[in-house]
Formats: C-alpha cells, structure tokens, sequence
C-alpha cells in the first residue's frame, strides 16, 4: 500500500534531484520545504511562498491532485522545476531577484530552456490541456 508518507518521500526526493540536476551551481541558500498542497485547486498546479515566521525560508506546495497515477512523472517534474526556478529567480526565496515580476518576458520557460527543459515543457503544456481537465473531474468527486 501506498502511504502518504511515501508520497511526501517521493516529492521532496524528487525535488532534491531536481535541484542536484539543474541548480547544482547555485545551492539552496534558505530554509526550503517542498510539499503537497491541501487544495485541489483547478488552475494552480503549484506555488512557492515566504514560511511565515521564519526569515530565510520557502515553502513550494504542489497540487495534490498531481498525485494521481494518471498524470505522467514528467509532468509533475514540469510542475516541480517551475516552482523551483521561481525559487531560484528570487521568487519566494532570498535568492537576488534579477526580474520584477515573476511570469513577464516567459522568464521561467527561458531559465528551463536553459536547463534543456523546452522538450519536456511542450510536451508537458500539452498534456496538461488535453488530460487536466479529466482528472480534476476525477479527483474533485
Ligand atoms: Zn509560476
């Protein structure tokens, strides 16, 4: 049986590889939580925040909806490695912010490409208007 311990595991391994995979020159310079969110919210697949109460640290909460056996792993790494560019960017993190606003000039799709992620977030921008639809509808009931 799967736990929703093994989930948390999975995530914040899955995050570290990321960040080992694709920021390995940059580092994790504050407190960094990645977890599942509580909202099965149908148009955020993730979000970064400042932790309250602590000065250095960021919290990235991914949909708990992405959980679901349906979505393929890229998709969730899609998810995953947005959050965390944002963090990288300076978003939600003490990181030095280089950009005013976290989505203009598609800053996040350039920094992934860099990463050579533009295969992965076409492909992943497709499923996601194809199938998310679909499992929202399965997951909300
Ligand atoms: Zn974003």
């Amino acid at each position: 049986m799967v736990t929703s311990n093994d989930y948390d595991k999975y995530l914040a391994a899955k995050a570290a590889a990321l960040i080992r995979e694709n920021f390995s020159d940059r580092g994790v310079i504050n407190l960094l939580v990645v977890r599942w969110g509580k909202t099965k919210s149908k148009r955020v697949l993730g979000h970064i925040k400042p932790m309250e109460n602590v000065e250095y640290g960021s919290i990235i909460e991914i949909n708990p909806m992405l959980k679901s056996l349906n979505v393929p792993e890229y998709v969730l790494e899609y998810v995953l490695m947005h959050e965390l560019t944002h963090y990288f960017q300076g978003f939600g993190s003490n990181h030095q912010r280089k950009h005013k606003h976290p989505h203009k000039g598609h800053i996040v799709e350039k920094e992934m490409a860099r990463h050579g992620w533009d295969e992965i977030t076409i492909k992943s921008e497709k499923w996601l208007k194809e199938n998310w639809k679909n499992i929202v509808m399965m997951e909300k009931n």
